[in-house]
């Protein structure tokens, strides 16, 4: 798979995810948090799909582009291991639906990561509420489910509490 296919299977894989994502979590109350900004883009089509949530954004620094920019008072800046925490202390378990895509091109650091911060994402998911990941979560309590049509394994992960 070449690194254009790759790409673009992650882009599809989340559409079809965070699509699926909004469509379970439509009788889960909550907040929605985005774990890793970038460009934007997956944060402007979760504000198109759910327009009515109120979605906060985890990032350590801002780069996004102006048109996919949230609002100060939605963005939690810093480091998710410093920001997850205190978002438990602030929101408690209430998140309808958490969504990272927070690794690099180095699989194995993404891995190493993504075990990190399992147990701080963990905690914060309400009853009911999902969980979606560009790489394999570990969770104690959390069931994986199965990928939607349009989404190819391994380039997308869905649990949910
Ligand atoms: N989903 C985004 C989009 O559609 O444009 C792309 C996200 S990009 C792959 C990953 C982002 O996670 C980067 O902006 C990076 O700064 C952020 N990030 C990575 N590690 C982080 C950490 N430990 N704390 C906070 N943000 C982090």
């Amino acid at each position: 798979m070449s690194r254009l296919d790759h790409f673009i299977a992650r882009m599809v894989s989340q559409r079809a995810c965070l699509d699926h994502a909004a469509a379970l979590i439509a009788d889960v109350p909550g907040p929605v948090f985005e774990l890793g900004l970038g460009n934007g883009r997956t944060y402007d089509h979760m504000r198109e799909i759910m327009p009515e949530r109120d979605i906060y954004v985890f990032e350590r620094a801002v780069a996004s582009h102006p048109s996919s920019t949230p609002p100060d008072d939605r963005l939690l800046l810093g480091d998710v291991f410093d920001t997850l925490p205190a978002a438990l202390g602030r929101f408690g378990p209430t998140a309808a639906l958490v969504h990272a895509d927070l690794g690099g091109h180095d699989p194995k650091k993404n891995d190493a990561f993504a075990r990190a911060i399992s147990p701080l994402v963990e905690p914060l998911l309400a009853p009911g509420g999902i969980m979606v990941a560009s790489d394999r979560m570990y969770f104690d309590s959390l069931t994986e489910l199965a990928l939607p049509d349009g989404a190819i394994p391994d380039r997308c992960f869905i649990y949910r509490r």
